[in-house]
């Protein structure tokens, strides 16, 4: 039995591994207390831990344990599962959308962070509990999925009225600004938290594909629990990635990349 967890800014991913056979588990990073509890209590003492939090569990573990760093964790574990999955990409940028969005370059070798940004889970969680006040993660994705952004974002070919525009007229042109165009119509909460996905996953995508650009890839990886329960922010992901020119990829399982990668790092073949 060989344990891997990665413990992040908002869920700990758990990855077992008994006789080759994997389970995947996520618990709330305020229930740390707990899983270091049943970690004291597991026969097993092949442990590898990263993220965040990895090093307060450590500390409070009574046996040793490994410790990685989280993104030598996420790439090795996401180049695993992509390969399993039929994928056997040369290089690709990996976009890691969790609390925070962290961006990497694999050249096929090794990987190297490249950028980060602030939008991701977080401020889907954040902004949209300001806009609707809803904490549960499964009715906001829910309720996000119901909406529509037609009288929130405002798109290029709503400003290209009458002419043919130089790009893509269903591009956004200014996330929530239709609605200063629309002040007489009823927004539901559901279409405010379908433009929060849109804003999030456009935001993302455009710093993905920009350095697809400047590495010269044409595979972008998106993994990361925001698009656990959260078809809309895939759809958008997926649909601005293909218009951009480049192939966007996910890969089952991709939230545990960092969980799972620490396992083998800990236990080269
Ligand atoms: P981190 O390692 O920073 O915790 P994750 O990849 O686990 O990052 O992604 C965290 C994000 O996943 C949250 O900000 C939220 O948007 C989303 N999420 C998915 N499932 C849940 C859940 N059950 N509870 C809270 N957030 C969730």
């Amino acid at each position: 039995m060989k344990i891997g967890i990665d413990a992040g800014g908002t869920l700990i991913k758990i990855v077992e591994i008994d006789n080759g056979h994997r389970t995947f588990r996520t618990k709330r990073t305020d229930e740390l207390t707990e899983v270091i509890e049943w970690l004291n209590q597991q026969p097993c003492r092949n442990v590898s831990l990263t993220g965040g939090k990895a090093q307060m569990i450590k500390d409070q573990l009574d046996f040793p344990a490994q410790e990685f760093v989280e993104f030598d964790a996420a790439s090795k574990g996401l180049n695993m599962l992509l390969e399993e999955q039929g994928h056997y990409l040369k290089d690709y940028i990996f976009a890691n959308v969790g609390t925070g969005t962290s961006m990497h370059y694999f050249d096929g070798q090794t990987q190297r962070r490249v950028g980060g940004i602030g939008a991701g889970g977080g401020m889907i969680q954040g902004l949209g509990y300001l806009l609707s006040g809803i904490t549960d993660y499964q009715t906001l994705t829910d309720t996000a999925e119901q909406g529509d952004r037609e009288f929130i974002d405002l798109k290029v070919k709503h400003i290209y009225k009458n002419s043919e525009p130089p790009i893509p007229g269903d591009l956004t042109a200014a996330n929530f600004a239709h609605v200063m165009r629309h002040l007489d119509k009823e927004v539901s909460t559901a279409d405010q938290l379908a433009s929060v996905m849109g804003v999030v996953g456009e935001v993302v995508t455009t710093m993905a594909i920009t350095l697809a650009r400047e590495f010269q890839t044409e595979n972008v990886v998106y993994i990361g629990s925001s698009f656990n329960n959260n078809h809309l922010l895939r759809k958008v992901v997926e649909d601005y990635t293909v218009l951009r020119g480049f192939k966007p990829y996910y890969v089952e399982g991709g939230a545990f990349s960092g969980a799972l990668g620490s396992i083998y790092l800990g236990n080269p073949a």
